[in-house]
């Protein structure tokens, strides 16, 4: 059956596949030109995390992104964040929920910052989370000791970007991943682990299921890349990101549990940070420099070089974490992540042959630089389709209309505790 009006478009030699669907990013302030490069990456689809604002509520802070989304290019749903947890008010989930906003992530860091949870804290948004049906996100690393750790640091005036890895352990993870779960079990609540990094916080992860618990857990393009290695080395500025790059066994131990389905979900944590100034300023400093990478253009073509073409992922299982379950985890499937009939109009020819070397005349997100920069990447959309309408044709992003999805919150009634 042919729709009135409707294109062909020619698919031979192509791959189609949904579009992608990227559930941690940071894009909002940056629209146009991180939406620009998630259409170019073939991402139609994303979730972003509100900013902070402070002194402004939550839900508030989220009313104003969802009418900033019409603005850019991008399909995105939206990620709650408890920025100040000491003036959590009851019922503020409720009402993030009433919005569409149906996660909300927390802080178990940055305590110098002041946005860093408490068990207690934590454990009363847990207790509403799952009486609203509200899923809950946590950066695990622990707060308290990394304020030590970074102090100590200063102290013996060892701050240099080398330090990284040593000032932010993936002990200080796994402790976080284990104490963010076992309070999310015993509230109730559906738990979401941004971020995993390496094999100690995935086996909190892998425990918690063991014993029954529903938690879902991602891991980022760049820790399935890169090591600490880089901290050692002139680069290290565009690698600054946190949780840290572990130990070189561990991004092979990643690759593993995302093939095996141990982690289901392949996410960007794109972050709008340029190099300069912004962090060449602070550079002499590890505790203080700006972290967070740039990277949603590239999580399908890195993945599909490093994982697919390398026998570590099948192409179906790279669908599945880069597409499917992103959007089964933000309860959009399967309007989103997948290419059955009644799914949205969103769609990628992906070209597995297609050559593209990341640097300025390829990156479409406005930056200064990527921490892929100089690789050659094997595989990346001919054509991106977006809400029915081409977004992408051959290298050109042409745009698409962006729009807000809301989400239903699975509302139930919490387990007996
Ligand atoms: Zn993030």
């Amino acid at each position: 059956v042919r729709a009135p009006g409707a294109a062909t478009l020619d698919a031979s030699g192509l791959l189609v596949i949904p579009g992608a669907v990227d559930v941690h990013t940071h894009v909002l302030g940056a629209l146009a030109e991180d939406g620009r490069a998630a259409l170019a990456g073939g991402t139609t689809t994303a979730a972003t995390f509100i900013d902070e604002a402070p002194g402004v509520a939550p839900a508030e802070i989220a009313e104003r992104a969802i009418a900033e989304i019409p603005s850019g290019p991008l399909q995105l749903a939206v990620h709650g964040v408890v920025w100040e947890p000491g003036a959590h008010q009851p019922r503020e989930l409720g009402r993030l929920a009433r919005l569409g906003v149906t996660t909300v992530k927390l802080w178990l860091a940055y305590e110098e910052l002041g946005i860093m949870a408490d068990d207690g804290q934590l454990h009363r948004i847990a207790t509403e989370a799952a009486e609203e049906g509200v899923t809950v996100m946590a950066h695990c690393e622990n707060g308290r000791i990394a304020t030590v750790l970074a102090e100590e640091l200063r102290a013996s005036g060892r701050t240099g970007l080398e330090q990284h890895g040593r000032a932010r352990p993936i002990a200080l993870e796994a402790e976080a991943v284990h104490r963010f779960l076992a309070i999310c079990g015993m509230a109730g609540a559906d738990a979401y682990v941004v971020h995993v990094t390496g094999r100690e916080p995935l086996e909190e992860v892998l425990r918690a299921r063991r014993a029954g618990q529903r938690v879902q857990a991602e891991v980022c393009t760049h820790h399935l890349l890169f090591d600490d290695g880089r901290y050692e080395g002139d680069d290290a500025l565009r690698f600054m990101m946190t949780p840290p790059l572990r130990s070189p066994a561990d991004p092979p131990a990643l690759w593993d549990a995302l093939a095996r389905g141990d982690l289901g979900i392949l996410s960007s944590d794109h972050s709008h940070v340029p190099l300069h100034p912004d962090k060449t300023a602070l550079a002499g400093d590890v505790t203080a420099v700006p972290y967070g990478v740039p990277g949603v253009q590239w999580r399908l073509a890195v993945a599909h070089t490093a994982g697919v073409l390398e026998g570590r992922l099948s192409f179906e299982r790279l669908v599945e974490v880069a597409c499917a379950e992103p959007a089964r985890a933000l309860g959009l499937f399967p309007c989103k992540g997948t290419s059955r009939p009644g799914a949205d109009g969103d769609l990628v020819l992906w070209d597995p042959q297609a050559v593209t070397e990341v640097g300025a005349a390829t990156r479409r997100d406005g930056l200064d630089y990527s921490p892929y920069d100089g690789m050659v990447l094997t595989g990346g959309p001919r054509v991106v389709v977006s809400g029915g309408e081409v977004a992408v044709r051959e290298g050109e992003v042409l745009g698409a209309a962006g729009r807000y999805l809301p989400r239903e919150a699975g509302r139930r009634v919490a387990r007996a505790r």
